[in-house]
């Protein structure tokens, strides 16, 4: 029998404990596991790093709200990303990335790996004949992101994995800000998913995490050889804490979603709003790929406003909305994409526009939102 989405969510991996019968898998704070004479080990386990039971909770619950055959939990978003990419290029290799990619997934590429011998090469990946154009002889990874940040791009996901199996390369898409509730990457032909927990999958702003979804064992197992060889897994509270966070999922990513379509409707009416960034808009150039393979359209939206000195000054004049990074909670965000999370790429093909704001709506009362959004715009 196959289930929906948050019976997954609150139930795969986590069976009630065998001993105690307790309904949560609990915080296995254990380094090490006695074993039953040498080589004899009781469960499977041995040493955390290696495996621990309540990542291992969080890592199937993962993999099948994914749909993928292996999940694997890391410290961070980052931490995943590292990992994947060291585990399936060489120095040499080349990947495509967005030219909109996350600021963080650019250094990682531009100041961490390149060193490393890494090549990459932005692209445009609304735009197919682009990526195609993108794609070397050593081009190993397509790396997706859909919708990006912060400018909420759309990637055509099946098309892109057609492309990149065509030239032998893997299809990798960073889930993130759709979570798997609202996009399945590995259903639509990618390879692997990654996500930054930290945002929508954690959903409450107290956790930080990262993981890789494979779509097939054999790069599953490949992976996890590299998460045990690298290191950088996620500790046991971080898990239980993301795996609290993802049973509730779906619902609370339904309000994200209902919370930004209507904020997207009150800005598109502001007249000190020049322009609205969000997918769910039929006149968005991503709008109908979005459509295609997102179950509703998330809870990202960015907008500009009439100068670089307006975006900043409204950043700091809401109340509910609070100024800070990240994404993807129950409380909503208001950044400046160009002098926060952007900051990084600023100068390089990346760099975002000065009179952007970026808005991780969350799941407060609605009208509260648009006053504060109402008041801070003036
Ligand atoms: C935050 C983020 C990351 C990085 O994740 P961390 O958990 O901060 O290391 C990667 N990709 C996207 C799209 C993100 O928003």
């Amino acid at each position: 029998m196959t289930h929906g989405f948050e019976t997954l969510a609150i139930h795969a991996g986590q069976e009630p404990d065998p001993h105690t019968g307790a309904v949560v898998p609990p915080i296995y704070a254990t380094s090490t596991y006695k074993q039953d004479g040498v080589g004899g080990l009781r469960s499977g386990y041995e040493y955390s790093r290696s495996a621990n039971p309540t990542r291992t909770a969080l890592e199937e619950a993962l993999a099948a709200v994914e749909g993928g055959a292996r999940g694997l939990a890391f410290a961070s978003g980052l931490a995943a990303e590292d990992a994947l990419l060291r585990a399936l290029c060489r120095p040499g290799d080349h990947v495509v990335i967005p030219n909109d990619a996350y600021g963080g997934t650019y250094r990682l590429f531009a100041k961490v790996l390149a060193n490393w011998g890494l090549e990459y090469g932005p692209a445009p990946l609304g735009d197919l004949n682009a990526v195609r154009a993108a794609i070397r002889p050593n081009t190993k990874i397509v790396w997706v992101e859909t919708p990006t940040n912060p400018l909420l791009g759309i990637a055509d996901i099946e098309a892109l994995a057609s492309l990149a199996h065509e030239a032998g390369a893997l299809l990798v898409v960073d889930n993130t800000f759709a979570s798997p509730y609202l996009q399945q990457p590995l259903a639509l032909g990618a390879d692997v998913a990654v996500h930054s927990t930290t945002k929508y999958v954690g959903g409450h702003s107290d956790v930080i995490g990262g993981a890789l979804v494979a779509r097939s064992a054999a790069l599953g197992d490949q992976l996890a050889y590299h998460q045990n060889a690298m290191g950088a897994v996620a500790g046991p509270f971080d898990a239980w804490l993301t795996l609290r966070g993802l049973k509730t999922l779906g619902v609370r990513m339904d309000r994200h979603c209902d919370n930004a379509e209507r904020v997207v409707a009150m800005l598109q009416a502001h007249p000190k709003v020049t322009e609205v960034h969000y997918p769910g808009l039929p006149e968005h150039p991503g709008h109908e790929v979005a459509a295609k393979q997102m179950r509703r359209f998330g809870g990202m939206v960015s907008f500009r406003a009439a100068s670089e000195e307006e975006a900043v000054a409204l950043c700091a004049r809401t109340k509910v909305f609070t100024l800070g990074e990240s994404l993807g909670g129950v409380e909503s965000l208001i950044e400046h994409p160009g002098r926060m999370t952007h900051a990084s790429v600023a100068g390089s093909p990346l760099e975002v526009p000065g009179d952007l704001v970026r808005l991780s709506v969350g799941i407060e009362t609605i009208d509260d939102l648009l006053a504060d959004l109402t008041e801070a715009l003036g």
